[in-house]
């Protein structure tokens, strides 16, 4: 919970991308916590992580339909 790199609980990828902060939760409450949105790069998986764990920023690659919601 505590470490330092990203690792995606479904696919196990360290690799993740920022994600926009949507919600009032996400906006207010998450980063209290020092949690963010992110999205994992392989599977798309959107989670929150702790603020202090790296990851990437955005790119401007259209968003997997999956994830669209
Ligand atoms: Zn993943």
């Amino acid at each position: 919970m505590f470490g330092s790199r990203f690792h995606c609980p479904d696919c196990g990828s360290s690799d993740a991308f920022r994600s926009r902060r949507r919600t009032f939760l996400e906006k207010y409450i998450l980063p209290f916590f020092l949690l963010k949105p992110v999205r994992c790069a392989n599977c798309y998986l959107r989670m929150n992580a702790s603020a202090l764990i790296p990851v990437r920023e955005r790119d401007h690659r259209p968003v997997h339909p999956h994830a669209a919601a």
